[in-house]
């Protein structure tokens, strides 16, 4: 299960999982996109099914997982990747865009781990893998919201790869630099040239940077890693 599967990051890492050879569960608030990715799937012969949710509300979120367990039979990978903004400098953000902030890009990921923590333990394997940010490491000013939200993300996931180490469910997290998307489009073609000179591989990510790093951590190969995160972004923190 992806979130924030219908644009950006989210559509790369789930047009990847599915060419892994998953059954993927696109997840969002809007349907359109998603049912697009859907068919773009299946084309490509691979296999996908549709689930609109608000993160926002999370009992729709633990109901979420409970429908994908129960029509899938399992899950065994569950990619928390949908994120918000609402930047704004510290003296004048309101507690409004704190609170939206802190719900859709953090405590869903706690309900939605919770939620996929006993059916992951049944089948004796399960992949978290959990979309922070390189602000949650370093901070940005302006982002005081969506930094304690990336940041929390990092300490809850080092607390659940600890956890459920023993069942067999791993826990990680993927930190992006700066990556081309409708959310970084939003600062400017100015702010994102600048950015990508101070980036030492000298350009912006691209989703198929972090769909990789997810692809790997969702395999049954990374099944000895647990409670790290992976920055991808051209070595800006490093
Ligand atoms: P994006 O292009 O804005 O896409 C966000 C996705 O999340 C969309 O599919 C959106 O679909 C979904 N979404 C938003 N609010 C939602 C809600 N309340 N409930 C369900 N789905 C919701 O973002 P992106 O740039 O791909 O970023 C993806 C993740 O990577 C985010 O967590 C972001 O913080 C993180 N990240 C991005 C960058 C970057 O440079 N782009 C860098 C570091 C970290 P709907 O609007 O239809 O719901």
């Amino acid at each position: 299960m992806v979130t924030g599967a219908s644009r950006g990051i989210g559509r790369s890492i789930a047009t990847r999982l599915a060419a892994d050879g998953h059954r993927v569960v696109l997840v969002a608030r809007t349907a359109d996109p998603l049912e697009a990715l859907k068919g773009e799937i299946e084309a490509a012969g691979g296999s996908a099914v549709v689930s609109t949710c608000d993160l926002a509300d999370g009992s729709a979120v633990n109901e979420l997982i409970e429908s994908v367990v129960s029509d899938e039979g399992r899950l065994d990978i569950l990619v928390n990747n949908a994120g918000i903004t609402r930047d704004g400098l510290m003296l004048r953000m309101s507690d409004e865009d704190f609170d939206v902030v802190l719900n859709v890009n953090l405590r869903s990921i706690f309900i939605a781990c919770r939620a996929a923590a006993r059916p992951m333990m049944r089948g004796r394997f399960g992949r978290m893998i959990n979309i922070s940010s390189v602000t949650g490491l370093i901070g940005n000013p302006g982002q005081a919201n969506y930094a304690a939200a990336k940041a929390g993300i990092i300490g809850m996931t080092k607390t659940i790869a600890k956890e459920f180490a023993s069942k067999g469910v791993t826990a990680n997290v993927v930190a992006p630099g700066f990556i081309r998307t409708e959310m970084t489009e939003a600062l400017g073609a100015g702010v994102l040239e600048e950015a990508a000179k101070r980036i030492p591989l000298k350009r912006l990510g691209e989703g198929d940077d972090i769909a990789h790093a997810v692809s790997f951590l969702a395999s049954e190969g990374a099944g000895y890693v647990t409670g790290q995160v992976l920055t991808v972004d051209g070595g800006m923190v490093c």
